[in-house]
């Protein structure tokens, strides 16, 4: 038995009720060597402290090489503070890198959740292809990710919030414009235009809501083509059906390019972890 063990990695899931850590051997691996859930309060010095102290138990005395923290927010581009959240609105403006590197004493940075998902899910396909990752849960979001060098590339961007009916006479979201995909499609959105949570949909109502994720597609596809979407996201892991039919009504729309498959990520909670994971390479 050696007395020196080789140093370990941190990769960090923070979602709107619960925080992720999983410990790694590099920063390529897929698997956590362990992973612990916690609850987060949303109160910014308790969850840290917590984060902390569980990252602390997990790692057990082995050194620690970094830590990748993933949010759901917008991150600086230095990768050091949350800019915006809906949900961590406590955390925003917080020196959240610093304050957890003083603690653990090794670097620490932050990505979106959003982009980690989409990084994580395509370092653990096999195929090189490009394709739309599409998070379809509370809120609607997701990134294009090509390949450069057989090495993924995310771009992020606000493709939920891309108007589907300008003179959509429900109330803005966050995003201050009537009549976006997220409004439409959104679980938030949902409950917002429907007065029930997804769940509860009728039917008809679904086929409402299948039809405007279905033109969010159209609009994504035509303007840059792919030959699948990955979903990720509440919505999509608990209505695969839905997805289902939105495939088909993209299929029969979509007449000027061909059309991509549509597919629920198999990786669940794993892709942002793995994802966030790769930025400390
Ligand atoms: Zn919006």
């Amino acid at each position: 038995m050696t007395s020196t063990r080789s140093a370990v990695f941190v990769a960090v899931d923070i979602g709107a009720t619960h925080a992720r850590v999983g410990i790694f051997s590099s920063t390529s691996a897929t698997k956590p060597l362990s992973h612990q859930v916690f609850k987060i309060s949303r109160k910014y010095r308790t969850d840290l402290k917590r984060l902390t102290e569980t990252i602390t138990e997990l790692i057990a005395g082995r050194t620690l090489a970094g830590v990748a923290i993933a949010v759901a927010g917008a991150v600086s581009t230095d990768r050091k503070k949350i800019l915006a959240s809906g949900n961590l609105t406590d955390w925003v403006g917080k020196p959240l890198a610093a304050d957890v590197r003083k603690q653990l004493k090794c670097p620490v940075q932050l990505i979106n959740d959003a982009e980690a998902s989409a990084l994580g899910e395509a370092l653990l396909r096999k195929e090189r292809t490009a394709f739309w990752h599409i998070i379809w849960g509370t809120g609607v979001g997701g990134s294009l990710v090509t390949y450069m060098d057989r090495q993924p590339v995310v771009t992020a961007g606000e493709l939920g919030h891309q108007i589907l009916d300008p003179h959509d006479t429900q109330k803005p979201d966050g995003c201050g414009q009537s009549g976006c995909l997220e409004s439409f499609a959104g679980g938030a959105g949902i409950e917002r235009r429907y007065g029930k949570p997804a769940a509860d949909l009728s039917e008809r109502e679904w086929q409402e809501v299948c039809e405007s994720m279905a033109q969010g597609l159209y609009n994504l596809v035509i303007s840059r083509p792919t030959e699948s979407v990955v979903f990720a996201g509440g919505v999509a892991l608990n209505q695969r059906k839905r997805v289902q039919i939105v495939e088909r009504l993209l299929r029969k729309n979509l007449k000027m390019v061909p059309a991509p498959t549509l597919r629920v990520t198999s990786h669940r909670e794993s892709a942002a972890l793995v994802g966030a994971l790769a930025t400390l390479a």
